[in-house]
């Protein structure tokens, strides 16, 4: 464990992260200071004080510089002029996940991917309360890890959602299972729009991990199956489970007529059909397999396993079922912010449908959509900043191309072209910051417009 008895420390960026990782330091005795150049939301400067721990908003004053180490929020990029100082200066910066992890007991259960985390670590909390095994929840998911920690003992798993970005400053955190879900383009403003920088951020979950240890990859994704190929020929290397639904796999898990395989230490199972799997679509059924994998390598019995795989209910705003109405099924899929994820979701259903696409574009390419939106897409309807991009690069594809001024609108229109049998489908491939606050709150827009259709 690192010693930060009456270190200064100053973390830079005050959000959820930051500011948990500035009380837990603060608990463990350093001289923290907390820097954001932007405004600090109320409610952290609130934890703040009552912490007593100082900070500065909009810029940094020399306060923030001159620290033993810094500690970098996961939305503050390394470019960051006050991160870069620290790095020229030949000091550390670490990530928030990195340094919650030095006070941390239990064995790290670890998963990061382009999309799908949050579904997965959802899933195996909910395979691990199936099995009746303690487990603590943190990360991503919306509770820091640094909150968390200290609730953490031997006897229980920390289960971890895990961003390329905690990964970018970590040094000896170590997952006893990782799992790496995809690597697929996103984020790359924050990467200098280099796949192989933000792909390496990805792969430095297995950095420290030892022969004890394993690690539960995509053998589908050829960008993770080069990293395997290193990694195998490293000493000490951890244990590798893939998952697969194209291939036979020789230790992990794949489908073999219809049925879920698991091949471990060279024994099969037969572990269920999939038609089972309580959450539909392909990606959902690598979610599911990279789950019974961790599950496994914690020592699970497939009787549990088979039954997560069964009951997981999905999580909100991910290819969520709202409502069916006038025989049209609604689904939510406003926390598909990327291309790769949109595709899954189209992916996911055999009926013709009307896409709601839109949002601020992150510099996406809609053409990677083409082919599934000609198989079944006969209506778009583009929504917020994109439409233009949108516009352009689509509306040859489909029969009927709409825009709409609001989410409310796009419904309307929405349905207007939906027939009995078809989905809606909100899944909008882009950021929702110009028009709403976050995901959740465009979802729950979408929930309540079509609650009360
Ligand atoms: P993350 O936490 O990585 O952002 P989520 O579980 O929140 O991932 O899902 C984000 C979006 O990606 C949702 O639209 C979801 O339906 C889709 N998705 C989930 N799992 C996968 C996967 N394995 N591959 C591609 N898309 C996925």
């Amino acid at each position: 464990m690192r010693q930060v008895q009456g270190k200064h420390i100053v973390v830079i960026g005050a959000a959820r992260s930051g500011v948990a990782a500035a009380c837990l330091l603060q608990r463990k005795g350093a001289r923290v200071f907390v820097t954001d150049n932007n405004t600090i939301n109320e409610h952290f400067k609130c934890r703040l004080d009552k912490h007593n721990i100082a900070f500065e908003e909009n810029g940094h004053t020399n306060k923030a510089r001159g620290a033993d180490f810094a500690v970098l929020s996961p939305g503050v990029p390394t470019e960051a002029p006050l991160a870069q100082e620290y790095l020229k200066a030949g000091k550390d910066i670490f990530s928030e996940m990195e340094v919650a992890s030095w006070y941390n007991h239990s064995p790290l259960v670890a998963v990061t991917g382009s999309n799908g985390k949050t579904t997965v670590t959802s899933w195996l909390a909910h395979t691990w309360k199936t099995a009746n095994k303690d487990y603590v929840l943190a990360g991503n998911i919306g509770y820091a890890f640094s909150d968390r920690v200290e609730d953490t003992t031997a006897q229980s798993n920390t289960i971890l959602e895990v961003s390329s970005f905690q990964l970018d400053h970590i040094s000896t955190f170590r997952p006893h299972i990782s799992l790496l879900l995809n690597i697929t383009a996103d984020h790359m403003d924050r990467y200098q729009h280099r796949f192989e920088r933000y792909a390496e951020a990805k792969y430095r979950i297995t950095k420290n991990q030892k022969a004890e240890d394993w690690f539960i990859y995509n053998n589908d994704d050829p960008a993770i199956q080069q990293h395997v190929e290193s990694l195998k020929k490293k000493e000490d290397a951890p244990r590798l489970l893939a998952f697969s639904n194209t291939a036979e796999i020789s230790e992990g898990a794949f489908i073999r007529d219809r049925n879920i395989i698991l091949r471990i230490n060279d024994e099969e199972h037969v572990l269920m059909p999939i038609e089972e799997v309580s959450l539909s679509g392909s990606h959902n059924l690598n979610n599911g397999l990279a789950t019974a994998l961790a599950a496994r390598a914690a020592e699970i019995t497939n009787e549990i396993i088979r039954e997560s795989l069964r009951t997981f209910e999905g999580v909100e705003h991910r290819l969520e079922h709202v409502r069916t109405v006038d025989g049209v099924k609604y689904i939510n899929d406003s926390k598909a912010t990327n291309i790769n994820a949109v595709w899954y979701a189209m992916d996911s259903f055999n009926v013709p449908m009307v896409l709601i696409l839109g949002g601020r574009d992150k510099g996406n390419d809609y053409t990677g959509l083409i082919d599934q939106i000609r198989s079944k897409v006969h209506t778009i309807v583009a929504i917020g900043e994109a439409r233009p991009v949108i516009e352009e690069q689509l509306k040859a594809t489909v029969p009927q191309f709409e825009t709409a001024n609001t989410l409310a609108e796009a419904v309307r229109l929405a349905r207007k072209y939906a027939k009995r049998g078809e989905v809606v489908l909100l899944s909008p491939a882009c950021a929702s910051f110009d028009m709403f606050e976050s995901y959740e709150h465009r979802g729950n827009e979408f929930k309540k417009v079509v609650n009360a259709l």
